[in-house]
């Protein structure tokens, strides 16, 4: 058995704190029946907490840690800049050189701007799109995740198309009610929804790769008719690759998909472990933003120099070798290959997803396409496997909505002992 003792103490003085010990939900291990790992330090592809257990991290943060924690370039150029100062409030050097990197590797960014959150990134996006359009409605898809902004915080109660309902309380039916939420992967749905009001709808948003109910993959010719159907009725299409964006591809989903987005927005590995996000797109589009246009958008924080130096140090890291991310992609699929044999092998019945360097384990007989399949799925299954995952010593995301991630500092070993564990799993699963 896992020894959790100090992270129990923590957690139980973390409730008295924050809300639910935690400054983000997810972190709290809600469904799972342990106390969350309190994490003391972090290297390569190990993290351990402060009891001293060490596991191989799937987490990475949540995406941002795509070539490692504390990786020492990235190290290295903090504590450079940390000795110039920590913000100025000014412009400076190193925003442009982000810029210009993330230009290069998103060929459809002619523009962009640097924010601090992918919450903000979408939201301003969408006020941007909102403002360019001079249209109040947007299409978000059930199940696809753009943060925690008043108007993205709404899934419908149906597969069917309708007005949104509001996810959470404290967000206003007024504020909903202009979110039109239709099902992942359903084309029916969306050219219906289209057919019936394009021409009041400022923008679509999508996850073009979807990572925040699992990870589920669009179907074949999915993005096209988004594409297609956004052309048409004059909607700004947005690519929301805060996950998938650098790590699905280092180009992002639009290259695997070859579908140029008005829009993209950015985060997590933008900033390369710090709070960096950024929203960019059509020159046209991106010059209504302020003091350029007239649609307002700010940030005391943003294009902070040691958030730049970061995430520059990063996306270096993964330009420098032209192969950095196709490497950690084969990687992954070496794990994956080898998590579907273990469960075969256990009997589990399961679906392993895959997509660039990020997977995810569905407990469920029947494909997971979209948000009610994946939501279907067998969540005590799940539990028994992960937590006979931590027990061994692999740290994964505590949800089977929560897509897992590998990065460049992931061994072969790692990924062995993973398999190796994952077969114990599996049968552990069965329960
Ligand atoms: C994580 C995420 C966000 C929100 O980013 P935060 O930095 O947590 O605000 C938005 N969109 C997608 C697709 C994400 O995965």
């Amino acid at each position: 058995m896992l020894h959790l003792e100090k992270s129990a103490a923590a957690f139980a003085e973390a409730q008295t704190l924050m809300p639910g010990g935690v400054n983000s939900p997810v972190r709290s291990y809600n469904r799972i029946g342990c106390p969350p790992p309190f994490i003391a330090w972090a290297k390569g592809s190990t993290i351990c907490d402060i009891d001293g257990n060490q596991y191989i991290d799937y987490v990475g943060s949540w995406g941002p840690i795509i070539v490692g924690h504390a990786h020492p370039r990235v190290v290295k150029a903090l504590q450079e800049a940390a000795t110039r100062g920590t913000s100025y409030g000014a412009p400076t050097l190193i925003e442009s050189q982000l810029a210009k990197l993330v230009k290069e590797i998103y060929p459809s960014i002619e523009k962009l701007r640097m924010v601090n959150s992918g919450t903000e990134a979408t939201m301003s996006a969408i006020r941007a799109a909102r403002g360019y359009t001079g249209r109040d409605k947007i299409v978000k898809f059930i199940g696809c995740y753009h943060g925690h902004g008043d108007s993205l915080l709404v899934k419908a109660g149906s597969g069917a198309a309708t007005f949104g309902q509001p996810d959470s309380p404290g967000v206003t039916a007024g504020t909903a009610k202009d979110t039109l939420t239709v099902a992942y992967n359903d084309a029916d749905a969306f050219r219906e929804l289209m057919d019936r009001c394009g021409d009041d709808i400022a923008a679509v948003i999508v996850e073009p790769i979807a990572g925040n109910m699992g990870l589920v993959l669009p179907e074949e010719g999915y993005l096209q008719l988004l594409r297609d159907e956004t052309q048409k009725h004059g909607t700004v299409l947005i690519f929301d690759e805060v996950m998938c964006g650098f790590r699905t591809a280092l180009h992002g989903a639009q290259s695997i998909y070859h579908i140029v987005p008005d829009m993209t927005t950015l985060g997590k590995i933008i900033g390369g472990g710090l709070p960096v996000a950024a929203y960019g797109g059509r020159k046209d589009i991106m010059d209504c933003v302020s003091p350029a246009g007239q649609v307002y958008q700010a940030g005391t924080l943003s294009g902070n120099p040691l958030a730049m130096a970061a995430g520059l140090e990063t996306l270096r890291l993964i330009t420098e070798d032209p192969d950095y991310i196709e490497k950690a992609c084969a990687k992954t699929k070496i794990l994956t290959d080898g998590l579907k044999d273990a469960a075969a092998q256990a009997g589990a019945a399961v679906q392993v997803h895959r997509a660039g360097t990020m997977f995810s384990v569905f407990f469920s007989a029947v494909p997971v396409t979209n948000y009610a399949t994946s939501e279907a799925s067998d969540q005590d299954a799940f539990r028994r496997y992960f937590l006979s995952m931590l027990e061994q010593g692999i740290y994964l995301a505590p949800s089977q909505f929560e897509t897992n991630f590998v990065s460049g500092a992931h061994s072969d070993e790692d990924i062995a002992r993973t398999v190796k564990a994952a077969e114990t799993a599996f049968r552990a699963a069965r329960g």
